[in-house]
């Protein structure tokens, strides 16, 4: 690119992709720096049926149509004493081709976004860090690069984009990141060769398994290539206080959880163990001068319903939509690009809600006993329909639930105040041999 670009996005995963993509679309000049080289291992790989409609501003329907990622129609919950719930086909809500989605592998998801963010205009390089973000006057104007061979270099650009991930750039940077006291969790998965799969349109579910004890939850995610990601996620201090081993700690949590047990009887791990601290944070703002954060750089929600990659294709869609707007007007202050922060931190909170409900003993089984009229609202929430206060109608029944006196769950801007805290940033620490 011989002149400056328009906007800056540092880090290709899904959200940085989403928001370049969008922003070239629009005839800009997109610069996209990623200190990887794809492809690239990551963690998050169920979809959910919301992300159908960024995917397809992005070009990129037809081209998941031709992959061989399991299409994954419902998902089904599996309770502390070993019962299934009624799956929850997204297709009976909404009769329409987004009810189908995808168990992606995401080496090769990440890749074909950030390549088709480069069919769209976007020059996009690999292996190159984003060491900072330059700002003058309190405008974020560029961004200073560290090449692979170690030399450095400035690029300047009317707005700057951070789409760096947990390791959150810029929330660092500003000290944004306030850590939810709630969700603070842990999980430790692996990968299974030859795992028991379901037939039919339910080979793609992705099942929820509660362990025996309550303490936690295993993801149980069919892949392409014969592949079952199975994980557990708990407590962090439950999870790692005092057991180093992440093997031993997996194995004892297998033992906890039958169904799971049962799944990986005759199957081959084919796989270290992978672990990571998923605490639960988001920024206190979204936006400043000139600059906008999306996807985990922004905020991350524990993984019990797969969010995470709607939510890093949502605030990209949003966040690209609002720099266009700023770039158009010549307006690119923090008010411009983020001015859709507030409606999505609700959408968020919708989706925060029915987590906190899950770890604090809701029972799908039994609101859909109670309220059968609602199963088509909570499956629209559980497929990522978050924006509309429409769902909200789910909230009363499920506190008919609770016991008498209990009091009402948490919101995020509501009941328990958010707390600042010291945590380390998130890490992921990968089995030995295994490709970062
Ligand atoms: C245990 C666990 C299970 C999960 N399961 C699911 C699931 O089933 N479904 C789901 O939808 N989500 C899931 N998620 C969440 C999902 O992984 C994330 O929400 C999603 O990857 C966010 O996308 P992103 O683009 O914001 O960040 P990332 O995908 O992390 O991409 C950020 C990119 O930025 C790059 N980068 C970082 N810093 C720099 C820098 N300084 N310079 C240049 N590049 C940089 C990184 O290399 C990376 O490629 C899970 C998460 C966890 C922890």
């Amino acid at each position: 690119m011989n002149s400056s670009p328009d906007v800056i996005v540092i880090g290709g995963g899904p959200a940085g992709s989403t928001a370049a993509t969008l922003v070239a679309q629009q005839g800009f000049k997109v610069q996209l720096f990623e200190r990887m080289k794809f492809p690239r291992f990551h963690i998050g790989e169920s979809l959910i049926p919301e992300t159908y409609w960024v995917l397809e501003r992005l070009g990129m329907l037809e081209k998941l149509k031709k992959t061989n990622f399991v299409k994954k129609y419902s998902v089904q919950f599996v309770n502390a004493m070993g019962k299934l719930s009624a799956p929850f086909y997204f297709w009976d809500n909404k009769p329409h081709e987004c009810s189908q989605t995808w168990q992606v592998v995401r080496s090769e998801f990440d890749e074909m976004m950030l390549n088709n963010a480069r069919e769209h205009g976007v020059e996009a390089e690999e292996g190159v860090h984003v060491r900072d973000v330059i700002f003058e006057n309190d405008h974020a104007v560029g961004v200073i690069i560290r090449n692979e061979d170690g030399s450095e270099r400035e690029v300047r650009a009317r707005v700057v984009i951070d789409a760096s991930g947990q390791s959150g750039l810029l929330q660092h940077k500003f000290k944004l990141r306030i850590w939810d006291p709630l969700l603070n969790k842990g999980a430790i998965w692996t990968y299974w060769e030859g795992a028991y799969r379901d037939t039919g349109k339910d080979e793609g579910a992705t099942i929820v398994l509660q362990t025996a004890n309550k303490q936690g939850w295993f993801w149980n995610i069919p892949l392409h290539d014969n592949r079952v990601s199975i994980g557990v996620v708990a407590p962090f201090d439950y999870l790692f206080k005092g057991r180093n081993d992440h093997e031993k700690t997996y194995e004892e949590e297998v033992e906890r959880c039958p169904a799971v047990k049962e799944r990986v009887a005759n199957a081959k791990r084919v796989t270290g163990y992978f672990a990571t601290r998923d605490y639960s944070y988001r920024a206190t703002k979204v936006a400043g001068n000139g600059w906008v954060m999306v996807g985990d750089a922004f905020g991350f929600l524990d993984p019990l319903y797969s969010s995470g990659v709607l939510l890093a294709l949502k605030s990209g869609q949003l966040a690209a939509d609002a720099v266009v707007d700023g770039l158009r007007k010549n307006d690119v202050s923090e008010a411009q690009l983020g001015a859709w922060g507030p409606a999505f931190n609700v959408g968020v909170d919708r989706m925060r809600r029915l987590v906190c409900e899950f770890y604090d003993g809701f029972s799908f089984g039994a609101l859909m006993r109670k309220n059968p009229e609602l199963r088509g609202t909570v499956t629209d929430l559980l497929i990522g329909d978050l924006f509309d206060e429409r769902v909200d109608c789910v909230w009363p029944a499920i506190e008919e639930l609770y016991p008498e006196g209990k009091k009402l769950p948490m919101g995020w801007d509501g009941g328990t105040p958010m707390e600042l805290a010291t945590h380390k940033a998130n890490e992921l620490v990968l089995p030995d041999g295994a490709r970062p």
